[in-house]
């Protein structure tokens, strides 16, 4: 994964810290892994990793409470069946009638509670204990922890980060924005986060606006890239890897930003041009469905990469 990193050719298709659901990150596993995409990033769950098998490389991804990553929505008393909420999950995580929210499928993206006119939607953090949870998957063979940090105390971003670092040896990614913790804050946590780490084992995850890529246009990919620039500016040795907003556009606009990536993490433009497919119950036995989302998978890693992967 360093080579990927060193020679700027690390794409990471990112499947959902909060996508809990096996079957659909196996068929995104195995349809991008076709395509040319060797990095994925995965909910830390032993059922998750397991059904991404066909992954070459495997990140893990925890959080720190308040961080959209980790939270799922919940339909609570005020909700009055309006539907409206389930018209903006772009991940078909609502049913209706009566509303209720497939947890599994919830990537905690807060469209429903922000469309619902009733206030019948809570947001809640879904904490995990990280001294539990990964004594049971880093057997299981991973290649990467990312942590989710940009909400939350300094108390609670630096315990967590000890207990990942006492816990594994391996690669680390920080994701952060800049949205709730402003400029000054979102570098002082980094640079206090890396001051522990041995240069160039760490990936700062220069996240733009988690979850708003499903556009293809540089009007999403502009934070990522200005925060890619603010950690940049710091000269940390570090991994710089844009999300949050990424689509085939942002390589080129950080291009010609100046901005000297390594990679880049994309979830919902990618998740989102392969749907229809990927939600066919006979997605593995239809070779013309599963070439169609073969196709198109293959040429947006191209048009992404400028034909580096
Ligand atoms: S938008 Fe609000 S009121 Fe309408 S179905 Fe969803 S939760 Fe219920
Ligand atoms: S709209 Fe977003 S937060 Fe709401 S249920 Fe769907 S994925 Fe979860």
């Amino acid at each position: 994964m360093k080579e990927l990193l060193e020679n700027r050719c690390f794409f990471k298709l990112v499947c959902g810290a909060g996508n809990e659901s096996v079957e659909e990150v196996r068929r995104l596993v195995k349809l991008y892994s076709d395509a040319g995409c060797k990095v994925f990033d995965l909910s830390a769950k032993p059922e998750i990793i397991n059904a991404a098998s066909d992954a070459k490389y495997k990140c893990v991804s925890v959080g720190i409470k308040g961080d959209p990553h980790i939270l799922k929505a919940k339909i609570n008393s005020n909700c009055t069946n309006c539907g409206k909420c389930k018209e903006v999950c772009f991940n078909n995580a609502i049913i209706n009638a009566p509303a209720q929210i497939q947890e599994e499928r919830c990537l905690g993206c807060t469209k429903c509670a922000s469309i619902c006119p009733f206030n019948g939607i809570d947001l809640i953090s879904k904490d995990v204990d990280l001294n539990k949870i990964l004594p049971t998957i880093i057997p299981l063979g991973i290649d990467c922890i990312e942590l989710h940090a940009t909400a939350g105390d300094e108390d609670e971003t630096d315990e967590k980060w000890n207990t990942i670092n006492r816990l594994y040896n391996g690669m680390l990614s920080i994701c952060i924005d800049r949205l709730n913790l402003g400029n000054k804050k979102v570098i002082s946590r980094i640079k206090r986060l890396v001051a522990t780490r041995k240069p160039y084992t760490t990936i700062i995850q220069a996240d733009g606006i988690p979850m708003s890529g499903s556009d293809d246009d540089y009007k999403t990919t502009l934070q990522a890239v200005a925060m890619a620039e603010i950690i940049q500016n710091e000269d940390l040795p570090v991994y710089i890897v844009l999300s949050g907003g990424t689509n085939s556009k942002t390589l080129k606009l950080a291009k010609l930003c100046g901005i000297k990536y390594h990679g880049i993490a994309v979830g919902s433009y990618a998740r989102k041009i392969v749907k229809e497919y990927i939600s066919q119950p006979d997605f593995f036995e239809n070779k013309i469905i599963y070439n169609k989302a073969l196709t198109l998978a293959k040429n947006f890693i191209k048009e992404t990469m400028n034909n580096k992967i």
